[in-house]
Order: C-alpha cells, then sequence, then structure tokens
C-alpha cells in the first residue's frame, strides 16, 4: 500500500476534470475573539480547549500555519489551492464554529460569519463556495439563516459541527432545523466537534481524541442517532453529508444492518424503534460523503460500490490537512475517467448546486 509522502515538492498537472474541495475551513478573525473570551472563563469545556485552546495558542509550526491559513481568504488561500490544482473550494466555519459560544452570540455570530464568507465568495466566485452556519443552541433562529443563506446568500448547503454542548439533532428539539435544510433543499455537511465531556476522558488520555479517531468516532454516533431516531422517515428528502470516507459507516453498513433489526425485535431499547428501511438504506439514499483527510484509493472505491459513485465527492480538509501529494495520488487512481470527474467535480457541482463552468 502506497500511502502520499507529505514531505513532496511536486505540483498537481492539468487534469480533465475541476478539483472541486468540498470540506475547507475558515476562521473570521473575530471569532477567534470570542474563542480567546471563551477560553479565558471559567468552566470551559475540555473538548474545546483540547482543540482551539491548543491551535490558538501553540508556537509549533503546524497550528501556526493552520491559524494563518484559517483567517486568510485571499492571496494565501488562492495561492495554496493554486499550488494544490484545487480550483475551488467549498468552504465551511471552522469547527466548532458557534457551538459553543452562548445562544445570544451564537446566533448573532452565524449571520457574521455567513456575510463574512458570502463578501469573499463575491470577491473569488469562480474560487469559492459555502456552506451556511446556524447556531443549533436556537433552532428556530436557525432555521431562519437557512432560509436567508440559500435565499439572500446564494450559499445552498449547511454546516453542523456534530454535537450542541452535549446535545444531539436526534433530539426532536431540534427538528425544525431539518424541516428548513429539507425545505431548502440544502443538505447538511455534519462535521466534528472535539468530544463532548461524557466522551473525553478515555479518548484524551491516549492522545485519540482527535482527527485520528475521536472525531470520526463522534461524528459517526451523530449521524447513527440521527438515523435511527427515525428523522429520514420524518423528512424523507433531507440530505446529511459526511466527511472522512463517511465517519467509516460505510464500512459498519452491514453490521448495523443486522444488530439493528435485532435489537427492535428484542425490544430492548425504548429509543430504538422500527424504522421504514434498514440503516443502509439511509447511508445510500440520504447520505453524501466526502474523502476529507482520507487520500485512499481502496477506501474510496469502496465507497463508491457500496454508496454509488454519484455520493463519494472529494474534499482536502485544508487548512488541517494541507497536502499536495494527496491530489496527486488521487488524480491517480485507477478509476474510470467518468467517476473520477464525479469524485473531483460533478458531485461537488450537484450537491452544492455550484454551476457549471
Ligand atoms: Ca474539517
Amino acid at each position: 500500500m502506497q500511502l502520499p509522502d507529505p514531505s513532496s515538492t511536486r505540483h498537481p498537472g492539468p487534469a480533465p476534470y475541476l478539483r472541486i474541495a468540498t470540506e475547507e475551513a475558515f476562521a473570521p478573525p473575530e471569532m477567534l475573539e470570542i474563542y480567546r473570551r471563551i477560553l479565558s472563563g471559567a468552566n470551559v469545556d475540555p473538548g474545546f480547549r483540547g482543540l482551539m485552546g491548543f491551535y490558538m495558542s501553540s508556537p509549533s509550526e503546524r497550528a501556526q500555519h493552520i491559524m494563518r491559513c484559517l483567517t486568510d481568504m485571499d492571496a494565501l488561500r488562492l495561492k495554496h489551492m493554486d499550488d494544490c490544482g484545487v480550483d475551488m473550494q467549498v468552504l465551511a466555519l471552522t469547527s466548532p464554529g458557534v457551538q459553543v459560544m452562548d445562544k445570544a452570540t451564537a446566533v448573532s455570530f452565524a449571520r457574521i460569519a455567513n456575510d463574512y464568507l458570502a463578501d469573499a465568495i463575491r470577491r473569488h466566485p469562480t474560487r469559492f463556495a459555502g456552506m451556511i452556519a446556524v447556531a443549533p443552541q436556537d433552532p428556530q433562529a436557525a432555521a431562519k439563516e437557512i432560509e436567508r443563506g440559500v435565499s439572500q446568500l446564494g450559499m445552498n448547503a449547511v454546516v453542523i459541527n456534530s454535537h450542541t454542548q452535549g446535545e444531539y439533532l436526534s433530539d426532536t428539539k431540534f427538528w425544525d432545523i431539518f424541516a428548513a435544510a429539507e425545505a431548502h433543499d440544502a443538505p447538511i455537511y455534519l462535521h466534528p466537534n472535539s468530544l463532548p465531556p461524557g466522551m473525553y476522558e478515555p479518548f484524551m488520555e491516549a492522545g485519540l481524541d482527535g482527527a485520528i479517531y475521536g472525531f470520526g468516532v463522534e461524528t459517526g454516533l451523530h449521524a447513527l442517532r440521527i438515523i435511527t431516531a427515525g428523522v429520514f422517515d420524518r423528512f424523507p428528502k433531507l440530505r446529511l453529508i459526511l466527511g472522512h470516507m463517511g465517519e467509516a459507516l460505510p464500512f459498519w453498513a452491514y453490521r448495523l444492518d443486522y444488530m439493528h433489526r435485532a435489537t427492535v425485535k428484542s425490544q430492548r431499547y425504548d429509543s430504538v424503534k422500527p424504522l421504514r428501511r434498514q440503516p443502509s438504506d439511509y447511508l445510500r439514499e440520504n447520505v453524501y460523503i466526502t474523502n476529507s483527510g482520507v487520500a485512499w484509493e481502496p477506501a474510496i472505491k469502496f465507497s463508491q460500490d457500496f454508496l454509488g459513485a454519484d455520493r463519494v465527492l472529494y474534499a482536502m480538509d485544508y487548512p488541517y490537512q494541507h497536502a499536495v501529494d494527496e491530489v496527486i495520488a488521487l488524480d491517480g487512481m485507477t478509476m474510470s475517467p467518468e467517476h473520477k470527474k464525479r469524485f473531483f467535480q460533478t458531485n461537488a457541482e450537484t450537491v452544492f448546486k455550484i454551476p457549471p463552468r
């Protein structure tokens, strides 16, 4: 197995497709000021302190690079995209976005962040597209912001950074958000967050709480909670996008179906009710996945085989995973030209409603 070499200085060549990277992060400097205030207060969430507390204060080269890139929406970002052969980034407010803030600040800053992103898209309309940030702390305000994002800012997807202060969207109190996303035909990118207090300790003591493993486990759990709560039975046209090869759920699909059937039959949990379809059916019909952070041909091909080639999208995870060599490796995948173009370009154009050039 050949894994990409992160130290290479090679550049991707021209390709018969656009490379549209679909899980790329940014942070308005004003949000970092809010984070600094939160981090200097009492009772800081340990996962948030471990994640943004680290990136915002570490002198390490990696952390400094990430902070520089997150806050640049012009020359530096465009140069890095050009170096990597990335034609377009679909941008999302970096995790945890507004979800770590108090309700009033979260609602008002989501609007500010969306306006900030819309300005950057207006400056570089052929290079950037974006997702709408919302504050799940106030589901009705989030629904309104989805409406505003789609109709006034021209963004066609929503980003939610997994749990909101330990609460999951499977709780019906959040379902106005799903109703708005479905009504506006805007898929929700369920992006990782740092682990909530109930999960953090056993992952953190092994150094596995972050993107290496913990993020994927927690976000996969969140997606499964959405499925088993019957969200897609209630909102059949709702679509989710999951990064990191669907947070490994495609690989779990067989066992999820088998054990969900067995658990429903046993009536062991009040929370596990019969669904109209099997868990894997919702994965195939209501979920798109991206390969953010996983430039690995066998996983991409398996997912295309399971979900369909129209449901697997390219993403880099810039700036957290900023690797030119991965683009070269993915260009070189043994795959039909049609499927490769879907992966890099046309699936993103469809899902995010990016007008073809
Ligand atoms: Ca990411």
